[in-house]
This record gives structure tokens, sequence and C-alpha cells, in this order.
């Protein structure tokens, strides 16, 4: 038995990461991925590290900066996410552990997950009981016109996916009816295809919306109101055949809970550091499994197929390769499913030569 391993630093950096293309959404248009990369170095010898998506360049440095005033707090603590994530949350209690604060302590936990698998010699998935296991991932096709749609299926069919989200909210809902149709046209009558609004509408309108594209019977419309508006979610729900996704946004599982309370959706997919990193992954994935819900991950394909492969309820991996470029070994897809590595930890490193390319 050694003596616990102690952090003894923290470095925080932002880059701006190449896109393959625009992606646009109904609430926006991504140029780039604004990301802050945080190593956590130990008295062990290893170093863990997490990434963060900023969504916009204005909020990358800010929380670069953030995650980078946390190094006092942290040196000298154990290398134990829980016992770590604590403290910080009880520092951070009045200030409301949400926005930045939630998505720097979330890199925090994700980079002492990593050191601790490290340390075990272990992938993540096996260090928390589990295995690395090939999931079911989906591709995001941007708002872009049926033709363009149909030609971005196409490349990513040959680029190895199966399943396709749409992003959907066209002026008229007759266009995205006709991207569903593009799609299938290039991928099979019978392919998955989801559809996510990206919190463009009312209740009303999205429900007058999804009259429409119900008879393409996507696999699920995402946020098709305001991601906290959660009645307004349950409302579409009640309407409509489509199953109704939401998730992305919570911060943490008080979000979570409310959002089941209130019923807002038949499906859900937190993402890895708004709900708090892996432990707040691990806690939702149980809540979803005592509610029988089917959860899904959003962004973070690296953590998340390690944490998908120990969900009970575990539907399908979004794939939205937004730190690829960052990374030594980027991740992979295969026949439609991606598995996690066999590295220690969640297995990323970073390529150093394009974090200087690529940095704020
Ligand atoms: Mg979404």
């Amino acid at each position: 038995m050694t003596d616990t391993a102690r952090i003894t630093g923290l470095r925080a950096r932002a880059v701006a990461a190449p896109l393959a293309a625009p992606h646009v959404t109904a609430s926006g248009t991504l140029e780039v991925a604004p990301l802050v990369l945080v190593d956590i170095a130990t008295d062990a010898g290893v170093t863990g590290i997490a990434y963060a998506f900023a969504y916009t360049p204005l909020a990358a440095k800010p929380l670069s900066a953030l995650v980078q005033t946390l190094e006092p707090l942290l040196a000298g603590q154990p290398v134990a996410p829980r016992a770590v994530g604590a403290m910080l949350a009880a520092r951070f209690r009045l200030a409301g552990v949400q926005g930045m604060v939630a998505q720097a302590l979330a890199t925090v936990d994700i980079a002492l997950w990593d050191a601790s698998a490290k340390l075990a010699g272990l992938p993540l998935a096996r260090f928390l009981g589990g295995q690395p296991r090939p999931l079911p991932a989906y591709d995001g096709i941007g708002m872009v016109d049926p033709g363009g749609v149909a030609r971005d299926t196409e490349a990513s069919l040959a680029r190895g996916f199966r399943a396709f989200k749409l992003r959907a909210g066209r002026p008229e809902a007759r266009e995205d009816l006709a991207a569903i149709h593009a799609a299938r046209g290039a991928a099979g009558a019978d392919a998955w295809v989801a559809l996510d609004f990206n919190q463009a509408f009312t209740a009303p309108e999205a429900v007058r919306r999804m009259r429409l594209l119900d008879e393409a019977a996507p696999a699920w419309i995402e946020e098709p109101v305001l991601a906290q508006d959660h009645r307004g979610h349950a409302e579409v729900r009640a309407a409509i055949a489509t199953p109704v996704q939401t998730g992305e946004n919570w911060w943490g599982l008080p979000d979570m809970r409310a959002s089941l309370d209130a019923g807002a959706s038949d499906l859900i997919m937190p993402d890895a550091i708004k709900i708090g990193g892996v432990s707040g992954f691990l806690d939702a994935a149980a809540l979803a499994a005592a509610e029988g819900r089917p959860m899904s991950s959003h962004l973070y394909i690296e953590v998340s197929a390690h944490l998908l492969a120990l969900t009970p309820t575990a539907q399908m991996l979004e794939w939205f390769d937004i730190a690829g470029p960052v990374l030594a070994e980027p991740a992979t897809i295969r026949d439609g499913h991606v598995t996690a590595p066999e590295r220690p930890g969640h297995g990323m490193a970073w390529d150093e030569a394009a974090i200087a390319r690529f940095s704020l």
C-alpha cells in the first residue's frame, strides 16, 4: 500500500480547435470549437487531463482563468475526485455551481478520475467496474438544404456512421421533413434519424411542427423548447408521437430531477461536463436506471465512451468531434460504434504541437 497520491499543480489552456466545417443549428452556428484543456499533475508521476467545450470563443479564456484560479485550492489535495469535488462544491455553494463554475469543477473531476485510473493502470471503464464495449453512435448533420443533408449523410456513411441526428427548425416544418427524407434517401429508408430543435420554439409552435414531422417517425425530437422549460417539454411530449429527448443543458442532478419530476422527456442525454464530470454522469446513470429512462451522451466522446459502457440504460453515444484536432489519438468510429480505448485512464493525450497552433 502506497501513500495517497496528491495534487502538485494544475495548468489550464484555451484553444480554438478547428471544426471540419461550420455546424449550423437553429440557435446559432459553430465555426470553431473553443476548448479549455486542463492538466492536473500529481506527486505519483501521473497527470490527469480533461477538456471542456466553452461553446463560444468569448468564454474560453475566462473559463480557462477560472480553472487556473483553483490551483491553490487543489495543491496538496488527494487524488480523490469525490472528496475534492465535495470540497470545491462547498467553496462555491454561495456563488452557485452552474455555468462556468460548474464547467470548471467538472474538468477537475474528470482529470482526477483520469489520474486515479492511470494510477491503477486501468482504463476508466474497468477502473469503475465495467469494461469498454462497442456503443452505437450517431453523427450530427447541420441545418443545410436537403441536397447538403444528402451529401453530408453520404460522407458520414463513408466514415462508418449508421445513425444520424439532423439539426432542425428551418423556416418551414416541411423543409425539416425534406431533410429527413434526404438523409433516409442516402442512408436507407429504415435509417436511424433523430432531430434537434436546439431550444428554438415555444411549446405550441414545437407541437405544430411535430404534427407534420411525426409522420416520418424520427428516433427523437431533442430540446423542442428552452432547455430549462421542463413544463414546456412535458406539454410537447403529451401532444406528439415522437419521443422527446433532453438533458444536455442540465447543470447537475438538481436540474435532472426537476426535469424528471415534470415528466419533461421520454429519453435523457446528460452532458459529461454540465452534469458534473465523471461523478455527475455516474450519479445521473443511476437515476436514469431507477427512472427507467434510456440515456445517451452529449459531446465528450472520449469520456462518454467509458461512462456509457457503465450506464444500465445506455442508448446512443453522440459523435461530435470537437477535441480530435488536439488529441494524439482521436476517437474512432467503426461500423456505427465507438469503443473506449484500453489505455489507462480515459485514454486521451494531448497533441502539443496542435495545441500550440490553436492556442488562444
Ligand atoms: Mg442538442
